[in-house]
Parts: C-alpha cells; structure tokens; sequence
C-alpha cells in the first residue's frame, strides 16, 4: 500500500503531533523517554508519542495506527489492554491501590507461580525485572557464603550495577563496567563467560567453582537478539554448578509464562536453584519476582538474615492484573494457540527471509521471533552478531513502520506474538517484510 515516497516521508518516525510532544519530553527527561531503548537512537528518527492500544493495535497521538509486535517489550502475551485485565484492574482499584500490608491477590499469584514453575516452592514479589534479578544474586550470595558471580556476554539481567559488565579484553572471564558510574571495584565479583562455549565455562569452574556462589543465564537470551541456546550447553551448565554448589539462577523475566506455564525451565527439562520473573507476571504493571526451593528461600528476611524489602511489593492492583493474565492464559489454551501461531510466523516468514537480497533469517521460540540480518544461520552467541545489522535494520523498520508495522525500534531487540494476533496479522508482516526487503539495495 505505501510507495517508495510514503517509506520515505515516515523514515522520521513519528509525525506532526508526536513530535511537538517528544520536543516537550526531551527538555523535561533525559532523551525524552524514559528507557533508552525506547528513544529512536539505533534507527533514527522521532518515537512515536503514544496515544491509546488495545489488541494488536497502538494508536499514536497523530491518530495514526500501527499493528504492533513490540508488546511493550514483552508483558502483553494477551495483547493491549485485555478486557479481562481491564476488569480485574478495575476491580482492584477500587478496593483499593495498596494496603502495605498480606493481600489475598498476591497470595493467589504467588501460589499459581508456585504451582506453574519446576522446583519453586516459594515466590517473592517485587516491582521490576531488576530488583527480582538484584535480589536473588544477593540471596545466592547469602545462602552459599560465597561472593562470585557468572554471567554470559550477551544476556542482559536488567540494570544493576554488579552485572552492567562486558568481557573484559586481557582474561576474558574477567567483567569490566559496561557502564559509566559503575566503578571497577563493584564488578571485581562478576566474572562474564561466552554463552554456547562448554569449554571456558568448564574452565572457568575448575579455577573458581568453590567461589562462585551463582551463575544467572537467560536460558533463552532474547535481549541480544534471540540467541537459542543448544540444549546441551544448559546441560552442561546445570551439572557444573551442581558439581561445585553453585546455584543456577534462570532469569525468566522474558520467558517466564511466555514459552508456557513452566517457562524456560519446561522447555528444556532443566530445573534451576532460583528463578526471575517479570513482565507477563504482571499482566503489563511493573511486577518481578524471584523464587526458589524453601530451604533457600528461608534464607530471605524476615525468615533468615537477607534482607530485602519493597513498599509497594505484592501491590494488589499488579497482582490482580497478573493473576488475570494467567488464568486467562490457562482458560484459553493461550500457550498451545501462541506455538501454533509461531510455527505459522516461521512458515510463513522463512520464504521471505529467502528471498532477502542480503542474508537474513529467523530465530523463533514459540511466540518469541527475531530476524536475523547479515546471518544465513541464527547466531548462537553475542560475538557472532553482525555490527553491520544496525544501518540496514534502520531501513527496513522505517519501511515497515510507514506501512503500519511496528517491531522494536533496535536490530537486536525481538518480537512478540499475543494471543490477540491472528495468522492475517502474521500475513500482513511478511507481506509488508517482503516489500521491505524488496526495496533495499543488494
Ligand atoms: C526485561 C528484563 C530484565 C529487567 O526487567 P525490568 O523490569 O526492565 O527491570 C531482566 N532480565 C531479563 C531477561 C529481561 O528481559
């Protein structure tokens, strides 16, 4: 439907009205948003200023509407402003935004991510990805009385300090700041590790394994791209710590309650020491939590001698708006309906990714998808990923973007199915993916 001059006239993003509303945004707040991603740094252009979304649809202040595969980065597995969530939402505020004080509605939520996740006995709720992500490295710490910490390059784990850490160039294990602020000494504990590589892991153990109190891993990292993990690698990593007491901390934050009930965990047949949760835990409201066996959840105050707390923790109008999300997932074989439509998104969109002038395809678990640029074969690691991906990504967002499409405004950020898509929803992507692609220069 758009022409080569209509891609170009929206290669500036948003239109009149977003941008009289972004110019407010950045004289007030620090690039005008508030998480980096969601500035148009990596593509260029103005953020669309949204307005209202509901399903698969956002509508920007310009009254313009984008089918959406963004999902506000992950949350919406049910699609925008779900009536059933809506409701439970509602309900909840009106008796009542929070008590600080036991609720029923976190008890309820706590006790179906107990019964949904393997070897979780016990839950804690807090109010983001990274306090849930903070809290179970410093209970690891506290349980086993050891200091070390491993990460993979590649997985993001939110933004604390100890893990904003990159390889370092010399000893490659050892992690540097990956941002200003954070000072060497507060990262001198982390240690980094290439994901998909049995060998320096192994290595890594035999040198340090007795003070490494836990390794966390996306076991599917979706932050640097969609980089799919070989199943026995998580294996690998599973015995390792096993052999030296060292926890395993899966950070579910985006594949919790996304690949099922079990997340990650289910998938794989790996059960971790503790998990993280966020995003589609709280139903679109700023909710993480960790969880784990009792015996080391004891360890957390006021119980055992860890301490952690939150004012808003369990906050009754977040957990109704994730107990909703759940049980509308489960009444609605919402899971089983999201693979199905996925394994149609990769049928569908692989001839088009074939037909690519440059080498493109797709990484896809369930309804978690990312396209792959200058990559014949999905990457496995983050030092496979090809730094030329950004310019062309920029073209072919803004392509796609001007013919009503919105993914994720970064070439290594991925996509998401709902359950409010359809397989035309899917067909106007690869159409509008293969008019992209049609137009880039070989
Ligand atoms: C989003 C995310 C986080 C951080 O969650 P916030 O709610 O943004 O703090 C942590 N880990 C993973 C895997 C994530 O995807």
């Amino acid at each position: 439907m758009s022409d080569a001059n209509g891609s170009a006239a929206a290669r500036a993003g948003g239109g009149p009205e977003s941008v009289s509303w972004f110019e407010r945004a950045t004289r007030v707040t620090p690039g005008g948003v508030n998480s980096p991603v969601r500035g148009f740094g990596a593509v260029g252009g103005t953020p669309l200023v949204i307005r209202s979304a509901q399903g698969t649809t956002v509508v920007d202040v310009d009254g313009r509407e984008y089918l959406d595969f963004v999902g506000s980065w992950g949350p919406l597995i049910l699609g925008h402003a779900h009536p059933k969530v809506v409701a439970a939402v509602t309900a909840a505020c009106a008796r009542g935004m929070s008590y600080g004080a036991p609720c029923t509605e976190e008890i309820e939520l706590a006790e179906e991510v107990v019964a949904s996740y393997p070897g979780l006995e016990q839950v804690r709720f807090v109010s983001s990805g990274t306090e849930a992500v903070m809290s179970a490295v410093r209970l690891a710490r506290g349980a086993t009385g050891r200091d070390l910490i491993v990460k993979f390059s590649g997985c993001y784990h939110g933004h604390v300090d100890y893990l904003l850490v990159a390889a370092g160039s010399g000893l490659a294990t050892f992690g540097q700041p990956s941002s200003a602020g954070v000072p060497e000494d507060f990262t001198a504990l982390s240690r980094v590790a290439p994901l998909d590589d049995v060998d320096t892991l192994t290595r890594l153990f035999a040198v340090e394994g007795s003070r490494i109190a836990a390794v966390i891993i996306e076991p599917v990292p979706a932050n640097n791209g969609l980089l799919l993990q070989r199943r026995e690698f998580l294996e690998t990593l599973r015995k390792l710590c096993t052999d030296h007491g060292t926890l395993l901390i899966f950070d579910e934050v985006i594949s919790g309650f996304r690949l099922g009930p079990a997340g990650a965990a289910g998938h794989f047949g790996i059960t971790p020491d503790l998990a993280t949760f966020g995003k589609i835990v709280g139903g679109g409201m700023p909710v993480g939590a960790f969880g784990g066996r009792r015996e080391l959840m004891r360890h957390l105050s006021p119980e055992g001698n860890v301490y952690q707390a939150g004012t808003l923790s369990g906050n009754p109008i977040a957990m109704s708006a994730g107990l909703a999300t759940l049980r509308t997932l489960r009444d609605e074989d919402g899971w089983s309906r999201l693979d199905a439509l996925g394994r149609y998104l990769a049928e569908t969109l692989s001839p088009v990714l074939a037909g690519s002038p440059v080498p493109a395809s797709l990484a896809r678990l369930g309804s978690m998808f990312w396209i792959a640029l200058h990559a014949a074969e999905p990457p496995r690691t983050a030092e496979a990923l090809d730094p030329r991906c950004g310019a062309l990504y920029a073209k072919i967002f803004h392509d796609l973007l001007g013919q009503g499409v919105a993914i994720a405004p970064s070439a290594f950020e991925i996509a998401f199915l709902s359950t409010a898509h359809e397989r035309r929803d899917v067909d106007r992507l690869a159409d509008a993916l293969a008019a992209a692609l049609g137009r880039l220069e070989p």
